[in-house]
């Protein structure tokens, strides 16, 4: 078969480092029988010693190229199902079939960020994920409030799961390589959320706000949405930036609204 040539631009960045390779592997430690989804297999680097485990694994590719070769590769395994499509729309209950699963990937760095966020909406259905990413993205998921990683993708992971960084990947250990150091990453969903929201979407809709400006005060920041008495209500000084404010403020701010 004709050598696959990577894509830029659906992220094609594969994972060639056995070491590396099996260091993933180690991290999720798959069991027989458990239910995986694996997002963006590529030439299947993971998706080989992933099988070897005895899981139910189903693949999510969105190159019509490399979904062929898969399924081809595949063809006599029954634990391996392809899904040729975008992960981005991707109907995860369909998928699993409502069943509880496990979510791996070696994501797509172009588009990590909106991935992560439509990844989140089914996290009542995974019971954990495992991605490797562009090493200052999981630095965000996993930020501290006062920090300049801290933003609406720490507040978002950090209100649907644990965020546990791993270990960091160097960019020779792909072809071809990113031009950015890479981390890999574990995020188990809360089994209760951290903090109370009354609406998720106003939640989403106050955080957006805030950091849309992130160098102005809530006071200028969040203008058209709360005035100053309204967040000075919550406990709020509006004198602060987004960035001063954790989990629970937020969480205040946008229960005021509903
Ligand atoms: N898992 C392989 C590895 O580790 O070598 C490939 C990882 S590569 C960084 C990202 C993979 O995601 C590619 O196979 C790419 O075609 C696929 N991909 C890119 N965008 C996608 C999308 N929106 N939905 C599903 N797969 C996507």
């Amino acid at each position: 078969m004709k050598k696959h040539k990577a894509r830029k631009r659906f992220g094609q960045n594969f994972l060639t480092d056995p070491m590396v390779i099996q260091r993933i592997v180690d991290s999720i430690a798959p069991l027989t029988n458990e239910l995986f989804i694996e997002i963006g297999p590529g030439q299947a680097a993971l998706t080989h010693p992933l099988i070897a485990s005895g899981i139910e694994l189903h693949l999510v590719e969105i190159d019509r190229d490399l979904a062929e070769r898969l399924a081809l590769q595949f063809r006599a395994h029954p634990a391996v199902h392809m899904h040729v499509g975008d992960a981005l729309k991707m109907d995860f209950a369909a998928v699993s079939d409502k069943r509880k699963f496990r979510l791996v990937g070696n994501l797509p760095y172009n588009i990590s960020t909106p991935l992560l966020f439509h990844l989140l909406t089914w996290s009542t259905l995974i019971s954990d994920m495992h991605f490797m990413l562009q090493r200052e993205v999981v630095n965000r998921m996993a930020a501290s409030p006062g920090t300049k990683a801290w933003g609406r993708l720490s507040i978002m992971c950090q209100y649907h799961c644990q965020i546990m960084p791993l270990f960091t990947v160097e960019p020779e250990s792909f072809s071809p390589a990113p031009r950015v150091q890479s981390g890999f990453v574990r995020l188990i969903p809360h089994q209760k959320p951290p903090v109370r929201i009354a609406s998720k979407k106003t939640f989403d809709q106050v955080v957006l706000k805030a950091f849309s400006m992130r160098r102005k005060t809530l006071r200028n920041s969040l203008r058209g949405l709360l005035d100053v008495s309204q967040i000075e209500q919550a406990g709020i000084d509006p004198g602060l930036r987004a960035e001063a404010l954790g989990l629970e403020q937020f969480a205040a701010l946008s229960n005021l609204l509903e």
